[in-house]
C-alpha cells in the first residue's frame, strides 16, 4: 500500500508540531504526511525533532501508534512467504544481558512444524543483539537479501537476518533522530519502530518478551507493562494475535553473557543441557509460539511439544541446518573451540560472605561493553570472543573469596575499569531473598 495514498497535499509540518504541541490528537492522513515526508527528506531533521519531542511530552493514543506503526511498516517492503502452508511466527525482546532465547526456540519452532521468519537487531548499549551472537559462528551470513531469506525460510522453517534496506525504511531514519535527540525512551515510539519491522517479516503472530528489572530497557515495572499493552494493542489492531511475557531482567538470563559463550550456552540448551532459567523462558515462549501459530490447542500442550523438539534432538539438527544453510560453519556444534575465543581469563571474587540479594544487571551489559563485548554507538565494531561466565545467582549463598565471575577478555587496557563495574555489581544481604519469578504475567494472554 502507498503511504502517498492518505495524504493531502495542503498539510504542513509546522501546523501538525504545533497541534501536537497542545496535546491534540492526530489523524492517520496526518501521520502519513509527517513518516513520508521525512522519509523522503521533504521534511527537515529539525521539523521532525521538534514533533518527535512533542510527541515524548505530550504522548500518542493507541490509534495514533497503530498508524505511526502501519506508516512504518508501509514506508518499505513486506516480506511474503505465499508458498509456505504453515502458520508464520516470531518473537521480540526488548532486551537484556544473556538473553539468547531466540537461538533456542527459533529451531525448535521450526521443528515443531511452524515457520520462523526472523528479522532481528544488534546490541546497543548494555543489551546484546541477536545478530552478534550469530555472527560470532564462523561464516554466518546475518545480511542475507529478502530471496535468500525466503529460500532459507522455505528449507529449513527458520532464517534469522538483519533489518534489510528494504525493510521499514522510515524506522532507520526516525531511530537515528531519536538517538540523538533524547526521544528513544517513549512507549509509543518504541512500540512503532518495533513492530513496524516485525509486522514486515510476513507473520500471523507474535510473542514478545518484555523485560523488567535493572538490566532491562525499561526497569519499572509499571513502564514495562505499559509497553506491553501497547505493543500487544498495535498488533491486533494490525490482525496480527500477539501475547506480551513480562519477565525479569533482574540478573543476567543463563550464565554465560557475550557472543561466542552465549552460542554455547544456546546449543547446549539445544542438547538438553544448560541453566534452568534459560530453559525454562525458551520452553514458555516457544509454548505460546506454538499456541499462537495454532500448531497446539493451549500452551501447555506447545510446551510438551517444545521439550519433544529437545529431546529428539530435531531442534538441534534444524539449528545445524539453518547455520549451514545461511553459510555458517556446523562444526561448532560438536567442537567449541572452533568459535572465537579470548586470549585470557580472570576471576573476580566476593570480598565478603552472605547471600546475593540482587545485581546491577545493567552494569554487567555495560562492563562486557567496555571488553568490546558491546557498542556504544550502532558501527562499533565489536569482539564476539569476550564474555562474562556467572558463577553465582540472586539467592545464593557466597563465602569471602569465592568466585563470582569468570571474565573472558582480550584487551588488558580495558579490564580495570570492566572489572570494577563488575565487582560493585553484586548486593550481599544476610539472609536468603524472596525469589520473583521469572515470568512474571501474560498481558493479553
Ligand atoms: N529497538 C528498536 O528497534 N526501536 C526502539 O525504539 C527501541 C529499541
Amino acid at each position: 500500500m502507498l503511504v502517498s495514498h492518505f495524504i493531502s497535499n495542503r498539510m504542513r509540518a509546522v501546523d501538525l508540531i504545533r497541534k501536537k504541541r497542545d496535546s491534540g490528537e492526530h489523524s492517520r492522513e496526518e501521520i502519513a504526511f509527517l513518516v513520508a515526508g521525512y522519509t523522503k527528506g521533504e521534511i527537515p531533521d529539525y521539523q521532525m525533532a521538534a514533533w518527535l519531542m512533542a510527541v515524548w511530552i505530550r504522548g500518542l493514543t493507541h490509534a495514533e501508534t497503530t498508524a505511526l506503526t502501519e506508516m512504518m511498516l508501509y514506508s518499505g517492503e513486506m516480506v511474503d512467504h505465499f508458498e509456505l502452508p504453515m502458520k508464520k511466527v516470531d518473537k521480540h525482546s526488548t532486551g537484556g544481558v544473556g538473553d539468547k532465547t531466540s537461538l533456542i526456540l527459533a529451531p525448535i519452532v521450526a521443528a515443531g512444524g511452524l515457520a520462523v521468519p526472523m528479522i532481528s537487531g544488534r546490541g546497543l548499549g548494555h543489551t546484546g543483539g541477536t545478530l552478534d551472537k550469530l555472527e560470532a559462528i564462523p561464516g554466518f551470513n546475518t545480511a542475507l537479501s529478502l530471496g535468500e531469506f525466503r529460500r532459507v525460510l522455505k528449507e529449513c522453517g527458520l532464517s534469522l537476518i538483519g533489518q534489510t534496506s528494504e525493510i521499514a525504511p522510515a524506522d532507520k531514519k526516525i531511530y537515528a533522530l531519536r538517538d540523538v535527540t533524547s526521544t528513544v525512551e517513549h512507549a509509543g515510539l518504541i512500540c512503532a519502530s518495533i513492530m513496524s519491522k516485525k509486522l514486515a517479516e510476513g507473520i500471523d503472530a507474535l510473542v514478545l518478551d518484555v523485560k523488567t528489572g535493572s538490566g532491562a530497557f525499561m526497569a519499572k515495572e509499571e513502564d514495562a507493562i505499559r509497553l506491553a499493552e501497547i505493543m500487544v494493542d498495535t498488533a491486533r489492531r494490525m490482525g496480527k494475535k500477539c501475547v506480551a511475557l513480562l519477565t525479569g531482567m533482574d540478573e543476567p538470563l543463563g550464565r554465560m553473557a557475550g557472543h561466542a559463550n552465549e552460542v554455547i550456552e544456546s546449543i547446549e540448551v539445544l542438547k538438553g543441557r544448560g541453566p534452568q532459567d534459560l530453559i525454562e523462558l525458551s520452553l514458555e515462549l516457544s509454548a505460546w509460539m506454538f499456541h499462537l501459530g495454532e500448531r497446539t490447542g493451549s500452551v501447555a500442550e506447545g510446551k510438551h511439544l517444545a521439550q519433544e523438539m529437545i529431546s529428539s534432538g530435531k531442534a538441534l539438527a534444524r539449528f545445524r541446518q539453518c547455520i549451514q544453510l545461511q553459510g555458517g560453519d556446523p562444526r561448532i556444534i560438536e567442537d567449541y573451540s572452533l568459535l572465537p575465543t579470548a586470549k585470557h581469563q580472570e576471576q573476580v571474587t566476593s570480598a565478603k560472605s552472605g547471600f546475593i540479594t540482587g545485581t546491577h544487571c545493567r552494569d554487567l551489559g555495560t562492563a562486557l561493553a567496555i571488553l568490546e563485548g558491546g557498542r556504544d554507538k550502532k558501527d562499533d565494531i565489536i569482539d564476539h570472543a569476550v564474555g562474562l561466565e556467572f558463577h553465582k545467582r540472586i539467592g545464593d549463598a557466597v563465602n569471602t573469596g569465592e568466585k563470582l565471575v569468570t571474565i573472558l577478555y582480550n584487551s588488558e587496557a580495558r579490564l580495570p575499569e570492566a572489572r570494577k563495574l563488575i565487582e560493585n555489581s553484586f548486593v550481599l544481604g544476610d539472609h536468603q531473598p524472596p525469589l520473583p519469578p521469572l515470568i512474571r504475567q501474560v498481558i493479553g494472554g
